[in-house]
């Protein structure tokens, strides 16, 4: 295999999917809902396949869903984005990840980015070429409600080389959401190094009270600099369908678009028909998905304090991050590979998204999904209070 691999085996995602049916544990561990999105949308799909939408989408994504994902932004955000000069259409977020790197990253430049991360980014890092700055967030404590971060150690991490600031708000795993202090700060930041950002969205309708979703790209001094990637998989609880998009300033956008012409080219088209209608939901699909997300939230968070971890209450996203530092395991994998075998309920080992600087500071944590039905999460309780 070529240096560029040789480094990434089996995601992590894959190797505790396996572990779980082979076990038959109750699987909290890779993020995707055991249940489907809408099925309006569903028959979206397949009215498009019927109809015949089935031949190659625009390379930029299919005009009624570039306006969609405009009007979606304008919505929520008061965010204004042409269609036709802003937006890309991806095969999930996970491509418009790889394009934004592609298109704005040199080999030999550098790439910041908090721990832990989601794991394609330091993947895509390697790829392109480009070395990762990793700077880790730190866990709640006396002085921080919230996972935060030292902003000596993110200044620390710039440098004439920086050219890319890859954000995720809300954040996978550890729920955190940037409040409006924080990015104004790192868009400070980046102005001061002319530093672009990556901003990671794909969680943007799971956010719990009173936290809420700020878009970085509608803040001051951060407008013009950031890449805003997101996909429908968890707004629709529709995963598998892999439909993502990027909105940027022209000239960002142009640069992403250059790399996505040749990865992909273009995403599933009867797929972006349906997606075009997703986004058009009334608030009611979107609130209600929420404070559905809210229950569950509560219902595992209690479930795992009853069964005597430590949990942090996340602000965002489907997970929350346990504390397993006294249940008496070497470290998380040893406690994730226990859990899925003995215990039966499957859960992420965090130290996977961790340089290996910091690779310690992950050891002591296990990441539990929520994206399940209410009668799931009650099993792996009760196996967690049992196995424990
Ligand atoms: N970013 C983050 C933070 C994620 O958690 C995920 C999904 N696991 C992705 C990107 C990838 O999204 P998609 O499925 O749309 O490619
Ligand atoms: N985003 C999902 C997670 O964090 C998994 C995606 C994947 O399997 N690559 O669990």
């Amino acid at each position: 295999a070529a240096q560029r691999v040789t480094r990434f085996a089996t995601t992590v995602f894959s190797e505790f999917s396996a572990l779980a049916a082979r076990h038959g544990a109750v699987n909290l561990g890779q993020g995707f809902p055991d249940f489907d999105g809408p099925a309006a949308i569903k028959e979206a799909a397949q009215r498009a396949i019927r109809d015949g939408g089935n031949q190659y989408a625009m390379g930029a994504g299919a005009r009624e869903l570039r306006v969609a994902i405009a009007e979606h932004s304008a919505r929520f955000y008061g965010q204004t984005v042409d269609p036709d000069t802003m937006v890309t259409v991806t095969s999930g977020a996970t491509e418009a990840i790889l394009d934004t790197l592609l298109g704005l990253v040199d080999p030999g430049d550098e790439v910041v980015a908090f721990e832990p991360f989601y794991d394609s980014y330091d993947a895509n890092i390697t790829f392109v070429g480009a070395t990762a700055r990793f700077v880790p967030l730190r866990p709640p404590d006396a002085d921080h409600a919230q996972w935060w971060f030292d902003r000596d150690e993110v200044r620390a991490a710039f440098s004439p080389r920086t050219r890319l600031l890859i954000l995720n708000t809300p954040h996978n795993p550890t729920g955190k959401v940037f409040t409006r202090d924080e990015l104004t700060f790192l868009g400070e930041l980046c102005a001061e190094f002319d530093v672009k950002v990556l901003s990671d969205e794909v969680y943007e309708h799971l956010v719990f009270e009173p936290a809420r979703h700020l878009r970085p790209a509608t803040l001051p001094g951060l407008a013009e600099r950031t890449v805003t990637v997101s996909s429908g998989g968890k707004t629709f609880s529709l995963t598998g369908w892999k439909v993502g998009w990027v909105i940027a300033p022209p000239p960002l956008r142009d640069a992403v678009q250059r790399a996505h012409q040749f990865v992909t080219f273009a995403t599933a088209a009867p797929l972006q028909a349906a997606m075009a209608e997703a986004l058009r939901l009334p608030d009611a699909y979107f609130t209600e998905l929420t404070a559905s997300y809210a229950a569950k939230r509560e219902r595992l968070l209690t479930g795992l304090r009853e069964a005597g971890l430590t949990a942090f209450a996340p602000e965002g996203s489907y997970f929350i991050l346990a504390d397993i530092t006294r249940q008496g395991f070497a470290d998380d994998v040893a406690f994730c590979r226990h859990l899925v075998s003995k215990v039966g309920v499957a859960a992420i080992p965090p130290s996977v998204f961790y340089g290996p600087a910091h690779r310690h500071l992950g050891q002591g944590l296990a990441r539990f999904a929520f994206c399940k039905t209410d009668a799931v999460l009650d099993e792996a309780v009760r196996r967690l209070r049992a196995g424990l």
